[in-house]
């Protein structure tokens, strides 16, 4: 390719030779004449290519394009080749859309593509039929305006989007859908939306029958309990031989109520569709109440207590349902208590990280070895049955956790190191937290 500078170089050095000439041969007057006319026609020839570059422009079309002449050939040349290769890529992109629209069109799963602002960029048929939507009048339309059940909104504006949730159609009370929003490019989402209506079945039939063995167990174990504990009273009732099994007798029925009781707290809990109450919670009141709770359960199981510290910010509260999240909170501080060797140091702490609310409970007991933290919000997993056991343990405490957190879209953390101790941390997302403006010191 020919160089723009060296081909005024030439053309400038060659007129000049041919006015040097002139000059020798006629005068310097019509040395100039000539230089300025060769300079004229030179400017001339380049506006005109300028001109047709400028038309072609307004239109490219490849086809069109003209031919050039001089450094004006290599000029488009380029210019032809380059625009070749963009529609070339163009062509291979939309096809490549084209292919994942109709690839997306045909799952059975509504599929949503989100922008940064939560507007609807592009949804397959399923999405539409499932969220009520309709691609062309509401594309670029924010979903929340769209899809307006308040567990949706709520969800989407957690950005806590590890777990899906699901919801009743409002399109269609009969059907459940499960929505999950997956975040990805720059700042985009994913919105993937299942119907789960014969799943959910299912797992309601599982749900009642837990619920209902439990509560015919309940009764039964009510009576022989109280009558175990009426005949312990009753002086000489129990013969000294027996005492041994019969206080065996006393504290494996309290076992079977505390995991009957648990079992109905739980299904309950799972049952429960309606969103928890999003009253304004008194932190510090509630997080007192659990240092002492924790300190009671602590004086009641050993004869050297542990030293349970408290550390809170004040000026945070959060919304949630009370009853639920006491549950919760206390259920992470008796389990630091009782996994934690008498006379031992318990932190209970509460702040702010990153806009979130954290609630951490830090131990300084037997700690958990990493293999079994993921497993240690499944019904009845314990890494030490015999242990969990003799502090009273049912092993559904920290599953009962998992469903009163999900149901406030927050996130439970566990660190944890095997002989030095454990940290029990929810994070609340920003939706759910209050900042108490603090008065100004006058
Ligand atoms: P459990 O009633 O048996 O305590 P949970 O569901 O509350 O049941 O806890 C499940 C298991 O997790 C426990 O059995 C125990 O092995 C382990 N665990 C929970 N909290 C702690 C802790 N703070 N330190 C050590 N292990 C713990």
């Amino acid at each position: 390719m020919q160089d723009i500078r060296w081909n005024a170089f030439w053309l400038i050095s060659s007129l000049s030779v041919l006015c040097l000439v002139i000059w020798a041969a006629a005068d310097a007057e019509a040395a100039l004449i000539f230089f300025s006319a060769g300079l004229f026609c030179y400017l001339i020839g380049h506006l005109y290519w300028l001109h047709k570059l400028h038309i072609w422009l307004k239109k490219p079309v490849l086809n069109h394009m003209p031919n050039g002449s001089g450094i004006w050939e290599d000029i488009f040349a380029s210019l032809y080749q380059e625009h070749r290769k963009n529609s070339r890529n163009q062509t291979q992109l939309s096809s490549t859309l084209e292919r994942f629209r109709h690839a997306a069109s045909a799952l059975p799963d509504g599929v949503v593509v989100l922008n940064s602002d939560n507007e609807i960029e592009w949804c397959n048929p399923p999405a539409e039929n499932q969220l009520g939507l309709n691609l062309r009048q509401d594309q670029n339309q924010p979903i929340n305006y769209l899809v307006r059940h308040s567990d949706f909104v709520s969800y989407l504006q957690a950005q806590e989007y590890g777990d899906p949730i699901k919801l009743k159609s409002w399109r269609n009370p009969d059907i459940t859908l499960e929505i999950q929003l997956i975040p990805f490019g720059s700042k985009q989402k994913l919105l993937i939306c299942r119907d789960v209506t014969s799943l959910e079945k299912t797992e309601t039939m599982r749900r009642d029958f837990i619920a209902n063995v439990s509560h015919e167990l309940r009764t039964p174990l009510t009576v022989v309990g109280g009558f175990l504990e009426t005949l312990g009273d009753m002086d000489g009732a129990v013969p000294e031989s027996s005492k041994n099994y019969f206080g065996m007798m006393l504290d494996q029925t309290g076992r079977m109520r505390r995991i009957i009781e648990d079992l109905l707290t739980l299904s309950t809990i799972e049952s429960n569709v309606q969103s928890p109450d999003d009253n304004e919670i008194d932190m510090a009141k509630l997080l007192n109440q659990i240092q002492n709770d924790a300190k009671g359960l602590s004086k009641s199981l050993h004869k050297s207590p542990h030293r349970i510290h408290l550390e809170l910010d004040a000026n945070i509260n959060i919304k949630g349902g009370q009853e639920e999240l006491y549950s919760a909170l206390s259920n992470l501080t008796s389990n630091a208590v009782r996994y934690t060797p008498e006379g031992g140091d318990i932190f209970i702490g509460w702040h702010l990280r990153d806009n979130q609310a954290v609630f951490s409970v830090r131990d300084t007991g037997i700690g958990i070895e990493q293999q079994h933290i993921d497993r240690l919000t499944e019904r009845f997993y314990r890494v030490d049955r015999s242990r969990s056991r003799e502090t009273g343990g049912t092993g559904l405490g920290l599953a009962i956790v998992k469903h009163i957190l999900s149901r406030h879209q927050a996130r439970l953390e566990i660190e944890s190191e095997w002989g030095v101790g454990s940290t029990f941390s929810i994070a609340f997302p920003k939706v759910r937290v209050v900042q108490k403006i603090t008065e100004p010191v006058v």
